[in-house]
């Protein structure tokens, strides 16, 4: 089995200590990943603050050009990376390379938005005075990624901060570090300069203490919980740290009377049973109006059951493994909860009878509002339908949760679109779309799903400052 080094200061340095990466289609420990402890990650923030002066000095474009060939290298290496993300995080295949292909697209886009980090000049309104607005990196940033899309995750942070011109340190998941180093292997392979990307593997709660108590870190970016975000919330407070906060959602998706039946059967698909359920913009909540309710259900559930269950690695397969026995018992609890409580299972509903994490894809319909996967993120394959009759029901069921992440709307109703993109309480809404990740559009939530947004314009601003120049002349 191989144990594979972390990547500092422009080094892969294997230590003492290792974590074990498990196959989750197989339940089996594949490889091992170097660990560090506190004084470790302390000193890669000294490497990364060394670096800061040389990488913030190069131009836009130049910083960009590292992003540029940063990306042909994952694009040469596209099949290995697939096949490490399917087997570290159990997703089929082909949902792997599309994350690889997204990742790539977000090393391309911030290379050129880089160049776009403008200022501006304030018409001034004292005499003899003059008002400019600066940006400027906002130093070394610390970066905290998910499992669930391991990569692109990750990328979405180190994209932007390294085009703002801010060196980053990452520390990955500790159930999906590989692709985070097959990254750090395409940094090296680039000769990006020493320190402006290193990667650290380990105990989060020691690796954030780091992260938040030393002054020379000025950004902490995080995609994960709710409980976590809320943590480190608590522990920037002390020392006033910047936070970006990617968290949990728990994402409505409402199809009307007047939808296109087929459209929305095929988003709801998307947008439930992607990365097998495991997704921060999952559908967790599907409202559908009673008028097609009837005729959704039964087209949903058709082709649930026909999705192909197995290793990520087989062909065709659409529903991979979850990430552990935890993600299993989670989905157990929940379908257990809603059927006591008065769902009607109409498929799925079980462990999958083979090794690994297995679920399989499962439907509940006239789901209670208070259960459990209504209340709370599934993550797995289970989709919890339900129905509403009028609009302001509708929308008053989209904004009941304390989260406001992404949301679906499945209609053809050019008025009601309007409405609901300026009522529903959410930071990305899909409208006859169930998947609205892009590059060059803001990603993140409001309410309790976090602060701040990834890509897009703001993907960048989030790592730069703005200065205020006034000038006596
Ligand atoms: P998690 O348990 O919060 O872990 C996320 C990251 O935080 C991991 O790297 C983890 O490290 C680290 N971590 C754990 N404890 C920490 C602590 N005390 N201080 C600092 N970091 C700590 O979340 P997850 O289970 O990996 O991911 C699922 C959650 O992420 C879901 O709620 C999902 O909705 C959310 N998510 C949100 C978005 C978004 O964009 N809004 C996207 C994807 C996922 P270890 O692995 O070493 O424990």
């Amino acid at each position: 089995m191989k144990t594979y080094p972390i990547y500092l200061n422009g080094e892969f340095v294997p230590t003492e200590k290792t974590l074990s990466v498990t196959n989750p289609a197989t339940g089996e420990v594949f490889a091992k990943v170097s660990t560090v402890d506190r004084t470790r990650v302390a000193r890669a923030v000294a490497d990364a603050h060394a670096a800061f002066a040389g990488w913030r000095a190069l131009t836009a474009k130049v910083r960009g050009e590292f992003l540029h060939k940063i990306a042909d290298e994952l694009e040469m290496r596209r099949d290995e990376i697939a096949r490490t993300i399917t087997m570290e995080a159990g997703k089929p295949l082909q949902q792997s390379s599309g994350e690889l292909a997204l990742t790539i697209d977000h090393l391309h886009w911030f290379a050129e938005e880089g160049r776009r980090a403008y200022g501006r000049v304030i018409p001034h309104q004292a005499d003899g005075k003059r008002n400019l607005v600066v940006k400027t990196p906002i130093g070394v940033v610390a970066a905290i990624s998910p499992w669930n899309f391991p990569l692109v995750l990750a990328v979405r942070k180190i994209a932007p901060a390294l085009a703002a011109g801010c060196p980053v340190i990452l520390k990955p998941a500790s159930a999906t570090p590989l692709c985070a180093l097959m990254f750090a292997e395409a940094c090296d392979a680039v000769k990006l300069p020493r320190g402006v990307f290193q990667l650290v593997c380990g105990s989060a709660s020691e690796i954030a203490a780091e992260f938040l108590e030393n002054p020379l870190v000025r950004k902490i970016t995080f995609t994960g919980s709710t409980e976590v975000g809320q943590k480190l919330i608590e522990g920037a407070a002390k020392y006033i740290k910047p936070l970006s906060l990617e968290l949990g959602g728990l994402a409505p998706l409402l199809v009307f009377d007047d939808a296109d039946l087929e459209k929305a059967v095929e988003g709801a698909m998307l947008a439930k049973f992607r990365n097998t359920g495991q997704s921060c913009i999952a559908a967790n909540r599907i409202y559908v109006q009673r008028g097609i309710y009837d005729r959704f259900v039964q087209r949903f559930v058709e082709k649930a059951k026909a999705q192909k269950l197995g290793d990520g690695l087989e062909p065709d397969v659409q529903i991979g493994a979850l990430i552990d026995e935890a993600g299993l018992k989670k989905a157990i609890e929940h379908v257990e909860d809603a059927v006591k409580r008065g769902a009607k299972l109409l498929c799925g509903g079980k462990r999958a009878d083979r090794p690994g994490y297995f679920f399989e894809p499962t439907v509940l319909v006239d789901v209670p509002k208070d259960v459990l996967c209504m209340k709370e993120e599934t993550f797995a394959p289970v989709a919890a339908i339900t129905s509403f009759e009028t609009e302001a029901e509708g929308i008053e069921l989209a904004n009941s949760a304390p989260f406001g992440l992404s949301a679906y709307v499945f209609t053809r109703d050019l008025s009601r679109t309007f409405r609901l993109m300026e009522s529903i309480e959410a930071g990305m809404i899909g409208i006859n779309d169930g998947l609205p990740t892009t590059s060059n559009a803001p990603f993140g939530g409001m309410k309790m799903s976090g602060w701040g947004r990834e890509l897009g314009a703001e993907g960048l601003d989030a790592f730069l400052e703005t200065k205020h120049i006034s000038i006596a002349l």
